[in-house]
């Protein structure tokens, strides 16, 4: 008896699982972005020390209002970022760099 159950349980759950129908996983769905890899730029140019003489450098990771730039959006290592963020604060006590600037 137990053993007729066993054999009629077995057979029965496979032609289920196969009588679903097979639908693709997302018909509609679409690349929303294409990642992109970020690098480093300091990295990428080979500088081993970010100087804060080199302020057009610096300057490029600052937003127009004069915020430093997350690591998030610039993609620069940890590292660097460190260094950036000191050189563009000495730049910014020897006004090479604002502070900040007014919006439009
Ligand atoms: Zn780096």
């Amino acid at each position: 008896m137990s053993e007729e159950i066993k054999t009629n349980a077995a057979p029965a759950a496979a032609p289920a699982a196969a009588a679903r129908p097979e639908r693709p996983a997302r018909p509609f769905a679409k690349k929303r972005f294409e990642s992109r890899r970020k690098v480093c730029k300091v990295c990428a140019e080979k500088i081993d020390n970010v100087d804060y003489k080199n302020f057009q450098f610096v300057k490029s990771f600052t937003m127009e209002s004069g915020k430093i730039l997350s690591r998030r959006i610039t993609g620069t290592c940890a590292k660097h970022q460190r260094q950036i963020t000191k050189a563009i604060k000495r730049d910014r006590n020897l006004a090479i760099l604002p502070y900040s600037l007014p919006k439009k």
